[in-house]
């Protein structure tokens, strides 16, 4: 018998008695002390160190309650991001978290703590520029989607994989969240301050052609089971330091269309640039944001091309044809994507302190209005978005 037999929220303390029951990690004599370091809604995330030897591990805990509204919410999520961290890493080796354990029943994930590497979202709000991350983030793109597609995998195998990564609480948050409440509030969540609402009024649910589009790209990430998604590809989810990156957090991982990573990989590049634009004019931050949003893109695409050489198998698929209509549709829903993660983190309930910090009214109006601007254009004008260069030319035209 032990206390972990049943699910319960853990405390600090259990996080301590868990790993010391559970895994043979730490030295007999170790002197641990955990903490909570979760700064998410949903789940519980504690480090446990060593004071001796210094040596520490991350659990990650979800509960059957949400951490913020305390509302219900599937824990297979925790599942998902168990397996899906280790697929990861053998796809892309290194740039996730180790896992080392996964409990169904407490619902925990064991992993490397990666603290050595800090929150990008964080670190490009002070405009710390990462010289490396263009290169790193496209090869965690491209190596962990395509393996992952029916071009490469048995068809049956990868149906298989996309029956056990239905996720389906985890995609409703994002189908509401990010494609249909934005545009249309039915449920009245969205968040507008009062001198934006006459804009966002026009420029967005008054616009039935952006309406329209929002509605095509949610219809195709629900209905086109590409690749496996991390799913939740933000700035908050990436950790970086000048060596490299980690990418943590992926419970939204489901089968879906590739532009979904990619364009918010790139969207929330927009948020630190625009803010730097408007309040601090750091122009080699502004040129490096710039620059490594068409890296991300045209590596994303140089990288694409030569696996797809290497390893796709489906007959049909090899055509240069076919690669090149493939390549251009996930260059589409990438663009996309990225304008749908823009407004729906302006104007959404789940907003990113790149806008919310700014106190100054004026400033957070031009802010919001500015990143408006770019994702309608990205959202509509999607097919003109094939290559770096186009982003680089839209930006310039701020
Ligand atoms: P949630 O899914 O609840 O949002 P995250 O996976 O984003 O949780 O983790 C929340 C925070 O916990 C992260 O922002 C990070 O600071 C910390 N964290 C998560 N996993 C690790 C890890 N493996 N090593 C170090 N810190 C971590
Ligand atoms: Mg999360």
């Amino acid at each position: 018998m032990s206390k972990f037999d049943k699910h319960f929220k853990m405390s600090e303390e259990d996080a301590i008695d868990y790993i010391k029951e559970k895994l043979d990690y730490f030295d007999a004599d170790a002197d641990l002390i955990a903490s909570e370091i979760g700064d998410g809604n949903i789940n519980y995330v504690f480090v446990v160190k060593d004071n001796k030897s210094g040596k520490s591990i991350v659990l990650k805990h979800a509960d059957i309650l949400l951490r913020s509204s305390g509302r219900e919410l599937d824990v297979d999520r925790n599942r998902i991001e168990a397996e899906v961290l280790a697929l990861q890493n053998k796809y892309a080796p290194g740039l996730v978290p180790k896992v080392y354990m996964y409990d169904p029943i407490m619902c925990v994930v064991v992993m490397e703590d990666i603290s050595e590497y800090k929150n990008l979202r964080t670190e490009l709000l002070s405009q710390k520029i990462f010289p490396k991350f263009a290169e790193d983030i496209s090869t965690f793109m491209v190596n962990t989607l395509l393996p992952t597609t029916d071009l490469v995998m048995d068809s049956g195998e990868k149906k298989d994989l996309q029956a056990s990564y239905i996720n389906k609480d985890l995609c409703k948050i994002s189908e509401d969240l990010v494609f249909t409440e934005p545009y249309i509030d039915y449920k009245g969540g969205n968040i507008i301050i009062d001198e934006n609402m006459d804009f966002v009024e026009r420029e967005i649910y008054g616009d039935k052609e952006l309406v329209l589009q929002a509605g095509i790209l949610k219809n195709k990430f629900m209905n086109n089971a590409q690749a496996l998604l991390h799913g939740d590809l933000h700035s908050g989810s990436i950790f970086a330091n000048q060596k490299g990156l980690k990418v943590l957090d992926p419970e939204f991982a489901f089968y879906g269309p590739m532009g979904y990573d990619l364009g918010n990989v790139v969207g929330n590049l927009m948020f630190p640039w625009a803010y730097s634009k408007v309040l601090v004019g750091n122009e080699e931050f502004e040129k490096w944001v710039e620059e490594t949003i068409s890296d991300v893109i045209d590596k994303f695409v140089e990288k694409f091309n030569v696996l797809y050489d290497e390893i796709v198998t489906d007959v049909l698929a090899k055509t240069p044809e076919f690669k090149k209509w493939y390549l251009n549709s996930i260059l589409l829903d990438s663009a996309g994507c990225a304008g749908t993660e823009i407004i729906r983190r302006v104007i959404g309930d789940s907003k990113v302190a790149d806008v919310t910090r700014i106190e100054n009214v004026d400033q957070r109006v031009e802010v919001e209005r500015m990143l408006i601007g770019l994702a309608k254009e990205l959202i509509k004008n999607r097919q003109e978005f094939l290559s770096g260069k186009e982003y680089m030319e839209m930006l310039k035209k701020v």
